[in-house]
């Protein structure tokens, strides 16, 4: 090479090209460091099909400052003119003039629907189509310190056995966070099973999750959910590229949602009755579908009494926590249902969703780490009764919750909690939930992806709470 100049990359690792793939790696790897090399300080979003079609490309949707989308980054700007991998030096051409940059990973991310004319200088081996061949953990093959992904490299689909991953923003990022996985520990195959559908710049799974200042749906800016149905196949397979996912337990891992909401029945037609009298007027008896999902479920059992009654228009003192279970308080009344919980979950058996156990396994299969939270200090319990305590790292519960002086959903605080005990950063984590607090609860602490759970057709209102997509059965998820 004829440069006179050598820098080293910023962590070691080198990304050519700050297009969606470059940029993401470069973001994900975070203080670890990468350095991009790009022409330009811009990511170039081109106008994307389904907004170019529908009119709505703006220039802030087309343009966004790689500064912004990956700060931590060193940027050159400069163009890639060749490579030295022997000595693992690219040689740069800037408005400064040609110099080195010593690297120990290389990242080719060199995009273009036509393949890169420069690939095939740099020597790269190449599939028949132009694009850099790379192994299953997109490794280039034959070359152990060079990595490719985005649309020019040749990346395995599961899906669409014998081909290769569409070229599509969607199969950048999710090739991206895998591959910054890959050079931050032990390389582990990236598994990709979606056969591949052009994803809008505002969908959350594209935009929002991985390029912050690409927020640009009229939706996410006015705090609306966007108006795109969630494609629940191609997000689903989205699960085994976080770093943990954090799932409630009553309705969710087990059967128990249904036993929580009769339990709250008896109590709560009691109370409604006593407190009818008190009044002088009739209280519509506890619905067990509309009085629950709208104020009970997913909260603490305190936070159930005090938001139901208050609902109704009754005020009760708080008392204590050791209140004896017939005291006229909150804590009385609490106590009341878990004298009832207790005694249902001695005699009954608890039953775990089949569709549920498959996807914690499948996804501790993949080395995703899984945690449990839940409003319920029967947490414990209900998950040793059925069978799967063991499919859990750790437990959030309801104990927990009263125990630290967090705030029950729909406040993020056990979420958070969760998260922080994992080590996991909730934007690289999933919540999974059933109830309308706990999906708005995973929405308020930022999380990666909220699930919803519709077992009693609740989607409608699992969405408008912030679920970004609704599922009926957990097994779905794995198809
Ligand atoms: C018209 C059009 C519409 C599209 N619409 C959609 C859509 O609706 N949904 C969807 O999912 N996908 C869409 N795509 C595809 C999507 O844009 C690509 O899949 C995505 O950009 C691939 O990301 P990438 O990082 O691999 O490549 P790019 O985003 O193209 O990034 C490559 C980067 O490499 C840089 N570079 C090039 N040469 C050099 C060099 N020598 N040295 C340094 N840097 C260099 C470039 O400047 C660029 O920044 C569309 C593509 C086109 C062309």
């Amino acid at each position: 090479m004829n440069s006179n100049r050598t820098r080293v990359a910023k962590g070691g690792v080198l990304v050519l090209g700050g297009g969606f793939a470059g940029s993401c790696v470069a973001r994900e790897l975070g203080r670890t460091g990468a350095t991009i090399v790009n022409p330009t300080n811009f990511m170039l979003y081109t106008p994307l099909l389904p907004e170019a079609g529908a009119g709505s490309v703006e220039p802030r949707h087309v343009a966004v400052p790689l500064r912004t989308v990956a700060p931590d980054a060193d940027l050159v700007l400069g163009s890639a003119v060749g490579l030295d991998p022997t000595h693992r030096v690219v040689e740069v051409e800037s408005d400064a003039g040609r110099f080195e940059l010593a690297y120990a990973d290389l990242v080719v991310a060199l995009g273009t629907v036509t393949p890169n004319p420069l690939l095939r200088e740099l020597n790269l081996p190449l599939d028949g189509h132009g694009r850099v061949r790379v192994d299953e953990t997109l490794r280039v093959v034959g070359a152990p310190s060079i990595w490719a992904l985005g649309d020019c490299a040749a990346v395995p689909n599961e899906a669409r056995p014998g081909e290769t991953d569409p070229a599509t923003c969607q199969h950048a990022l999710r090739q991206a966070r895998a591959l910054a996985r890959n050079l931050r520990g032990t390389p582990r195959p990236y598994r990709s099973r979606t056969r591949g559908e052009m994803a809008t710049l505002g969908r959350r799974d594209v935009a929002e999750l991985s390029l912050p200042g690409a927020r640009t749906d009229q939706g996410a800016e006015s705090g609306r959910r966007p108006d795109v149905e969630p494609d629940t196949r191609r997000q689903a397979h989205d699960m085994d590229s976080y770093e943990a996912v954090l799932f409630d337990l009553d309705g969710v891992l087990t059967s128990t949602a249904a036993l929580h909401a009769r339990c709250w029945k008896e109590v709560f037609d009691d109370v409604l009755v006593e407190a009818g009298r008190r009044a002088g007027a009739v209280q519509e008896p506890f619905d067990v579908e509309r009085d629950y999902l709208a104020h009970v479920d997913g909260k603490t059992r305190e936070d159930g009494v005090r938001d139901f009654l208050r609902a109704r228009g009754i005020d009760v003192p708080e008392g204590h926590p050791d209140s004896a279970p017939d005291e006229w308080s909150v804590h009385g009344i609490g106590n009341r249902k878990q004298a009832l919980v207790e005694r249902a979950l001695a005699s009954e058996p608890i039953e775990a969703f089949a569709g549920a156990v498959r996807l914690v396994r499948a996804l501790r299969e993949a080395g995703v780490r899984t945690a449990v939270v839940s409003s319920s200090a029967n947490c414990d319990d209900v998950l040793r009764a059925a069978g799967i305590a063991d499919l859990f790292e750790l437990t959030v519960d309801g104990n927990d919750v009263t125990r630290l002086g967090l705030r029950g959903k729909p406040a993020p605080d056990g979420f958070l909690e969760g998260a922080r005990r994992l080590a996991a950063n909730p934007e690289r984590t999933v919540v999974v939930e059933d109830a309308l607090a706990g999906v708005a609860a995973g929405r308020a602490g930022g999380f990666g992806l909220v699930v919803g759970v519709a077992r009693n057709g609740t989607r409608e209102e699992l969405l408008s709470a912030g679920a970004d997509l609704v599922v009926a059965d957990l097994g779905e998820l794995l198809r």
